[in-house]
């Protein structure tokens, strides 16, 4: 059966590659009926923080990335990484090196010298007589001739020659594993079958391959997929913008469907497909139709997916999320306003604050804060119109949308004016501004007392 993992580091927060690789993972593993896993790899005890844990863990909850069973922290994990490295040692794939801070520092400086990199082998390598009172690391015994090959699913058939690799460090002169050893090991536990992750762990795949080999283990299929570069095609960083998944939600207003399904698309497809729903992606979704090449997030694509979610989302839910936007209380009546009007603001919306925004005329009071680039609509002959309008409105039997169209068009047609040359006016006594919902829902959300009494303050 195919396990899957996601092992962030929780450094930082959750930002959108990483949601992206869990996604990918969660993903194949539906795909294949088989496990997704959680791995909080926060060995390094000085920059992992409990805020980044809990960041990534509501992100990805928020995210619908629901990983199988209870996350692994692999802090936690640190006797067993010792006793794997203890028995690489007693089969000798491993072994203990005495070399001193000194020695190391004038195998670096040769290297420097002969311009190449630093590759330890240490020449503790083959010996046998080991000092048990001085301080040691545990080195990897990596195979000096030959190569290395990995069929990645992404990347192709990629051979590095082992003499390129060199005797990594297992565990520590402290006894702590370190990153690579911990990996391997943790993921062998874990029943893992395919690795997918990010490209920039390519060439550790090549130094986590031979503890693999050394401890005769199955090799896990690997996948390491490209990374998502920003607008420039440079790698995504902080000065393209929001990289946190948090500032999606809760700065940039967008729904965690649209993310997922954005993130879906940035470096996968299905054919021409740009709305995939969950269930669909689970059905179609496979490593060969990753791309090769990084792909570049856009913010602007995003917004026309969330876009299309808001349209598509419950009315009562997005009432919720704007009313939270505007901090308004549980028991505020400006909600109830809110909901009703949802179905006439989200045809325009591409994101949460742009729905708040629309919502803003029915939480005003008069007099109405006009936005500079209305006013010219309420001066010249607007107040004429307005007064016209007016009286029309109020002649109005039923307040509902049919018989306010009726009566707005008389008014058009009695002043000899295009509906469009009486409705701006409308619209900047009613709301303050140059755009908002269609005109008559607006008439029909606000009723007829704000409507007129809002008409009557520009009006003539
Ligand atoms: N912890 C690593 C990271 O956050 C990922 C390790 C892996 O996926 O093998 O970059």
């Amino acid at each position: 059966a195919v396990v899957t993992r996601f092992a962030p580091s929780p450094t930082g927060f959750l930002h959108l590659g990483g949601a992206r690789t869990a996604l990918f993972n969660l993903l194949y593993a539906r795909h294949h009926g088989g496990k997704f896993l959680l791995r909080i790899e926060d060995t390094d005890r000085a920059r992992s923080t409990q805020p980044a844990i809990d960041a990534i863990l509501f992100g990805m909850r928020w995210l619908g990335l629901d990983w199988d069973g209870d996350e692994v922290y692999q802090s936690t994990r640190a006797a067993r990484h010792a006793e794997v490295a203890e028995a690489m040692i007693a089969a000798g794939a491993a072994y203990r090196c005495y070399m001193t801070p000194e020695e190391i520092d004038a195998m670096r400086a040769e290297a420097h010298a002969n311009k190449q990199p630093l590759r330890i082998r240490s020449p503790w390598r083959d010996r046998t007589n080991n000092d048990a009172s001085a301080s040691f690391v545990v080195r990897l015994k990596a195979p000096t001739e030959g190569a290395t090959t990995i069929e990645d699913r992404v990347q192709g058939t990629v051979t590095v020659q082992n003499a390129e690799l060199d005797d990594l460090v297992l565990l520590r002169s402290d006894g702590t594993p370190t990153y690579m050893l911990a990996v391997v090991v943790d993921d062998h536990d874990m029943g893992v079958t395919h690795i997918i992750r990010g490209d920039d762990h390519l060439n550790n795949a090549f130094r986590q391959l031979p503890i693999v080999k050394a401890m005769g283990w199955p090799e896990p299929v690997y996948a390491h997929i490209p990374l998502i570069h920003g607008s420039d095609g440079a790698k995504l960083s902080k000065r393209h913008g929001a990289v946190g998944i948090e500032a999606y939600r809760d700065e940039l207003g967008i729904l965690p469907e649209a993310l997922d399904n954005y993130l879906l698309r940035l470096g996968w497809g299905h054919g021409d497909s740009e709305i995939i729903s969950r269930e669909q992606a689970i059905k179609w979704f496979d490593l060969g139709s990753v791309g090769k090449s990084p792909s570049r997030f856009d913010l602007k694509k995003l917004e026309n997916l969330n876009g299309h979610y808001i349209r598509s989302a419950d009315d009562s839910r997005l009432a919720a999320l704007v009313s939270a936007k505007l901090a308004l209380d549980e028991g505020d009546p400006r909600r109830a306003t809110i909901a009703a009007a949802m179905p006439s603001l989200k045809p325009r919306a591409a994101n949460l604050n742009e729905l708040a925004d629309g919502a803003g005329f029915l939480l005003v009071s008069r007099p109405l804060p006009i936005a500079a680039d209305a006013e010219p609509l309420l001066s010249g002959e607007a107040p004429n119109t307005l007064a016209k309008l007016h009286s029309a409105l109020d002649a109005v039997a039923k307040w509902d949308t049919e018989a306010l169209e009726e009566a707005v068009r008389q008014v058009a047609e009695t002043l000899g004016l295009k509906l469009g040359q009486v409705a701006q006016p409308l619209r900047a006594a009613l709301t303050g501004r140059r755009t908002s919902p269609g005109i008559f829902d607006v008439l029909a959300l606000l009723g007829r007392d704000e409507s007129l009494a809002r008409i009557a303050d520009h009006a003539a």
